[in-house]
């Protein structure tokens, strides 16, 4: 167990009243709230604790490799050639020419690389430094280190705000709410992908997302997403989707990750610039197929992704 823990009141609607769901092997327990259903670590490290965990080497692994997204890496020809998981129900959803759009926790930028090349006026923001200056480096993309607390926008700046696998990071869920409620516009879009927590019904255990070290905290369902994003005048487009196309259960995904296919792929993304043509023949023939359209398989899929209009002043 982390040295400095503290017992919390539910981070969404502020209950006191929890059942305990899991203790994990680290002693930390998940409950879910007894009013709005939010999934949360509780007793959770305490805030400094948290942060500690995305200073330097969060995205390279120099750290520890069991945390953070190491294996994401900057590669330009992974952010270039294989487009971001859920990339199509944003496009189902809003054009992206010509809009204003912040993406939060960009990290190296890939998603504010697609939305760019969709016509959008992109900006990324990202606690790491290394991984927005390699972004702003390598890819000239508008990437900042930011929070989103920290970011100095004027009010309904943004028309579409996209966050990929951020939410169930969040220290004070409220704040961050507030102020993403204030800088998207009337009818403005925010495109959402969390883990689902309906899916650790299925898997128990075996849930893989309960061996990501501290840096899950949150827990949502498609219930308990579409409350807090209720909570701040933001309201669902479509119907909150739940979507897998990965692996929910711990063995198969560690399995997936020691594959000799992924082991190839690791190899041919650390492969020089002037080899861009290797993954540009395999995004277009082959693994752009099995990246690009996700596959609605109901309640007990791995991650949620939700589309959020924020209400019109009218
Ligand atoms: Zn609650």
């Amino acid at each position: 167990m982390p040295s400095k823990v503290e017992q919390i009141i539910c981070p969404s609607c502020k209950e006191v009243k929890f059942d305990e769901i899991i203790e994990r092997c680290d002693g930390l327990k998940i409950v879910r709230c007894l009013s709005c259903g939010l999934a949360y670590l509780n007793p959770r490290p305490v805030p400094e604790e948290i942060y500690k965990l995305y200073e330097e080497g969060y995205y390279t692994g120099k750290i520890d490799k069991e945390i953070g997204y190491a294996g994401h890496s900057g590669s330009i020809h992974e952010i270039k050639y294989y487009c971001p998981y859920g990339f199509d129900i944003l496009l189902e959803e809003t054009k992206l020419n010509n809009k204003r759009v912040l993406d939060i926790g960009c990290s190296f930028g890939k998603f504010v690389y697609w939305m760019r090349k969709a016509g959008a006026n992109a900006v990324g923001i990202d606690i790491s430094e290394e991984s927005t200056a390699w972004g702003r480096k390598k890819l000239s993309l508008d990437l900042r280190k930011e929070t989103l607390e920290s970011l100095d926008e004027q009010d309904s700046s943004f028309d579409v705000i996209t966050m990929i696998d951020i939410i169930e990071h969040i220290v004070d869920l409220d704040g961050f709410m507030s102020k993403l409620s204030s800088l998207i516009k009337p009818g403005g879009l925010v495109f959402v992908q969390t883990p689902n927590f309906e899916s650790y019904e299925k898997w128990h255990k075996q849930w893989r997302y309960l061996y990501t070290g501290l840096e899950h905290i949150l827990f949502f369902d498609s219930t308990s997403i579409d409350k807090i994003f209720a909570k701040y005048d933001m309201f669902p487009s479509r119907e909150t989707s739940v979507f897998c196309t990965i692996a929910c259960d711990k063995d198969t995904y560690f399995k997936n990750r020691g594959s000799i296919k992924n082991k190839l792929r690791s190899i041919l993304l650390r492969l020089p610039d002037c080899f861009s043509f290797v993954h540009l023949l395999l995004s277009k023939f082959f693994i752009s197929k099995h990246v690009y359209r996700c596959d609605t398989i109901g309640k007990n899929g791995a991650i949620i992704i939700g589309c959020y209009r924020k209400k019109n002043n009218n």
